[in-house]
């Protein structure tokens, strides 16, 4: 990270008294937890904060403290518009409708385009959180009981509990500072990674049912009539693919979901030595080496066998 723009970039925060916070679509425990630990750390400042989620905050989330202040629409002017765990302005979705372009990209996704004035980008750190638990305390934001639950909750649920592949001491040494800011640990842990609806468990048993593997590629997809089957409520896997990504011998798993928009999700886990953030982008996706994701427009079946075919290709996975 370039000490001089990291500097700029905060002495300019400081000296913003409207501040527009902004994460992505589809948003999931990072962006939540990187977006309110930002905002409620400028406002113990007495700065006018907006939080914007295009898509709103799912309910999954409405136990963190700020949650119930998350709108889908900016309204009005700012000083500064900070955009947090965002690759890329799309993913911001409608949010920045009618706004100037962001003046901080805080973000850790190799993949992240440079859109803003300050990019502040690393993707050295295992979540949006960690990078602003460092920088918030360093240039004299407060961490507060609500933000150090907000940022260790980012940080949690982008690690799966600190154990994916990108882990470093120094995400540990944080959040053992959030711990101590007030952060709690288990019950974090518990909401955002255990947690789970009857629902969702018997979405994930519609979705098993149908799990195929071809060599060391998994994979598996939910349609739409499968959500209505088991009255599942959301759009989304129910983070299945935390747990294909588990199943022994494979390398790449793959989760197709059909949004009804026209759109399939398509998510990939791989193991260390693939980057599936690369055949994300084939996709106009994008993402982390081990982690990334994709919408495209089509027919189940049909995306299926081509994301399949590519990505075989693209990792020489035959
Ligand atoms: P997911 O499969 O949705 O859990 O996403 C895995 C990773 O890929 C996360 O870091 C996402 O931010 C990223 N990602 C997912 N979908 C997209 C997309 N359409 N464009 C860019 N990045 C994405
Ligand atoms: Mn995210
Ligand atoms: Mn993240």
């Amino acid at each position: 990270m370039d000490e001089t723009l990291l500097n700029d970039a905060f002495q300019e925060l400081h000296s913003a008294q409207r501040v527009l916070v902004i994460s992505h679509i589809r948003p999931d425990g990072d962006a939540v937890g990187s977006l309110l630990g930002l905002g409620l750390s400028l406002q113990a400042l007495n700065k006018e904060v907006q939080l914007v989620l295009s898509d709103g905050i799912p309910v999954i989330f409405r136990h963190l403290p700020g949650s119930e202040q998350v709108q889908k629409q900016a309204n009005g002017e700012f000083d500064m518009i900070v955009v947090v765990d965002c690759s890329d302005m799309k993913r911001t979705g409608d949010a920045l409708i009618n706004q100037p372009l962001p003046d901080i990209n805080l973000d850790h996704h190799p993949t992240n385009t440079d859109f803003g004035k300050y990019n502040l980008v690393d993707s050295n750190a295992v979540a949006t959180a960690e990078m602003l638990s460092e920088y918030l305390p360093r240039f004299g934001f407060p961490i507060t009981t609500k933000v150090a639950n907000a940022l260790l909750f980012g940080m949690i649920t982008d690690t799966l509990g600190f154990r994916t592949f990108n882990m470093t001491p120094k995400a540990l040494e944080l959040s053992a500072r959030l711990m101590e800011a007030g952060g709690d640990l288990p019950g974090l842990y518990q909401r955002g990674l255990l947690n789970r609806t009857y629902e969702a468990a018997r979405y994930w048993g519609v979705g098993l049912s149908n799990l195929e593997r071809e060599g060391r590629i998994i994979w598996a997809s939910l349609s739409m009539e499968d959500r209505r089957t088991v009255k599942y409520p959301g759009r989304d896997d129910a983070d299945l693919i935390s747990f294909l990504s588990t199943i022994e011998d494979t390398d790449v798993a793959i989760m197709f979901v059909e949004q009804g928009n026209g759109n399939v999700k398509v998510s990939w886990r791989s193991q260390p030595a693939y980057d599936v953030s690369q055949v994300a982008m084939h996709f106009d996706g994008g993402g982390h080496a081990a982690a990334a994701g994709a919408s495209v427009k089509g027919d189940l079946k049909e995306i299926q066998d081509n994301v399949i075919a590519q990505t075989k290709t693209m990792l020489s996975l035959m």
